[in-house]
């Protein structure tokens, strides 16, 4: 399927809260593997349309063009032989599945650059980032600016009301925090009420879940 002729290839993560720059550093090393004449595939959950149907793009509107895709498998049909470095954005949002497909790239000699969230808006870990952090070989982990107060920003505070838990295509629906300014979003308030339930954060990963 694939190899670059190396014994072994490895797993990189780039993860924090939205506004970090992930999706800035994940292009910006995937635009060098071009520049190295490496032979790059990229790709994106295809419910991730917030700005572009294929290009994964930045907030500060960077862009790569991507391959869309809807489940995890799909990476292993996609990528060619030849391929150097595959690059994936949003990995949150692929399920477990996508442990076993990247050390099995990385197995094979690839370089696998992943990009995600490390928490969801409820501030837990999402898998698969933390399963993925393990088998890495590499992890930065970077920091947005808190819109509360300046300091370093390591979670995604959702500002609407519940509305399930993906709000993919929103991101005028979070802003960056840091830990002290971080409010947890239950009990919710809606309707001027003070809800108590919550949903729990990982109840399944094929229902409408998560922030992006
Ligand atoms: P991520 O993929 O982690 O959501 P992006 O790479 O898409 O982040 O965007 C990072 C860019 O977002 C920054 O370079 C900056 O221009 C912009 N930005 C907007 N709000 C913030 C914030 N609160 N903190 C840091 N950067 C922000
Ligand atoms: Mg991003
Ligand atoms: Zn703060």
């Amino acid at each position: 399927m694939y190899s670059n002729g190396h014994r072994s290839g490895w797993i990189e993560i780039i993860t924090g809260p939205m506004f970090s720059g992930k999706s800035e550093e994940l292009i910006r090393r995937l635009k060098r593997a071009v520049i190295a004449r490496q032979r790059v595939a990229v790709f994106k959950p295809s419910t991730d349309d917030r700005y572009d149907a294929v290009d994964i793009v930045s907030h500060s509107k960077q862009r790569f063009t991507a391959y869309p895709i809807e489940q995890a498998a799909e990476i292993l049909e996609k990528v060619e032989v030849g391929t150097n470095v595959v690059g994936i954005d949003e990995a949150q949002f692929f399920g477990d599945e996508l442990l076993d497909i990247c050390e099995d790239m990385a197995n094979r000699g690839l370089r696998v650059v992943i990009a995600g969230l490390d928490m969801d808006y409820l501030g837990t870990p999402f898998p698969p980032m933390p399963q993925l952090m393990a088998v890495a070989e590499s992890i930065t982990k970077l920091q947005a600016v808190c819109m509360r107060c300046g300091a370093p920003a390591t979670r995604s505070q959702r500002l609407v009301l519940d509305e399930g838990q993906v709000l993919v295509g929103a991101t005028e629906s979070y802003e960056a925090r840091c830990r002290f300014c971080f409010e947890e979003p239950t009990p919710r308030q809606q309707n001027g009420q003070t809800i108590a339930s919550v949903v729990p954060p990982h109840a399944d990963m094929n229902s409408e879940q998560k922030a992006t």
